[in-house]
């Protein structure tokens, strides 16, 4: 099927928030490291007795004993599936000016040379996650994004070390007074249903069908203000998410229109701003 694309999202300012695991890939790089490399039993055996953040810490102190190099992991992490409508998508939404963003509970490393190899990595201005590096034992290391030097951030529906939530109020709090901010969420988890009570009227959130974030929506419906657009492949994905910014971009196209003819106040506005918006013609 083909998607009409979107004119340029010149109007407002789109910010587009990916969660990384089960959403931007279609799998969890986490446990394909884990599993690719050898590990689930060790994992398993350890998985009660650290939090998430630190037995994948822990992992990578496990490959780096067994002589794997951090090259060795990125190569692993290439192999990493991704949706090719949705390295598509990504590419198309960052031409037309979009502000790309990623939120996730992964890792720096692994989801910079997963974007990297697939030339994606330039189509984000942000990317909030647990910080990783290269110690000079050349093993990896992994931390928590919000470390034991800053203050717990007190919200209850994250984990200790990422509340995505907090990271969507900073993108709000960057917006120019003039400039409005439309934006569109996807996730799949529960860290994500934090960041889509964030969200406003006007903004989207696109969960994952079936997934832990689209049962915590649909049973919450009244606590979440963004409308809901939910996705089951990178196929609906780029249908949808193309729709959304179409959408937006057209609505402010015929604000910004309607605007100008009533600063000019030579004709009557005969067209309300509501009626139909999808049938006018968008002057480019
Ligand atoms: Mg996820
Ligand atoms: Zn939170």
């Amino acid at each position: 099927m083909t998607v009409k694309p979107p004119i340029a999202a010149e109007m407002a300012r789109i910010v587009v928030v990916f969660d990384f695991d089960r959403t931007l890939i279609d799998g969890d790089s986490d446990s394909w490291v884990v599993t690719q490399m050898g590990l689930s039993s060790l994992f398993n055996q350890l998985r009660s007795t650290l939090p998430w953040n630190s037995l994948m810490d822990r992992m990578m102190t496990e490959l780096h004993s067994q002589g794997k190099t951090v090259d060795d992991i990125a190569e692993c992490l290439h192999q990493t599936p991704l949706h090719p409508r949705i390295k598509t998508v990504i590419k198309s939404i960052h031409a037309l000016g979009c502000d790309l963003r990623i939120i996730s509970d992964a890792n720096q490393f692994f989801i910079e040379k997963i974007l990297d190899h697939h030339g994606l990595l330039g189509c984000f201005s942000q990317i909030s996650t647990n910080p990783a590096f290269v110690d000079d034992q050349g093993r990896l290391r992994i931390f928590p994004h919000h470390d034991l030097n800053t203050p717990p951030h007190c919200c209850h529906l994250c984990p200790s070390n990422l509340c995505k939530g907090l990271v969507i109020d900073q993108i709000r709090a960057s917006t120019t007074q003039n400039e409005k901010t439309r934006l569109i969420y996807l996730g799949d988890g529960n860290g994500d249903f934090c960041p889509s009570l964030k969200l406003v009227e006007g903004d989207y959130v696109m969960p994952r069908k079936e997934y832990p974030l689209w049962k915590r929506i649909c049973s919450n419906a009244t606590l979440v203000k963004a409308e809901v657009h939910d996705w089951s492949n990178g196929e609906q994905l780029e249908k949808i998410l193309l729709h959304l910014i179409n959408t937006i971009s057209t609505e402010d196209n015929i604000r910004s229109r309607l605007s100008n003819q009533l600063n000019s106040s030579e004709r009557r506005i005969s067209t309300h701003e509501d009626a139909c918006p999808q049938t006018l013609s968008i002057p480019h």
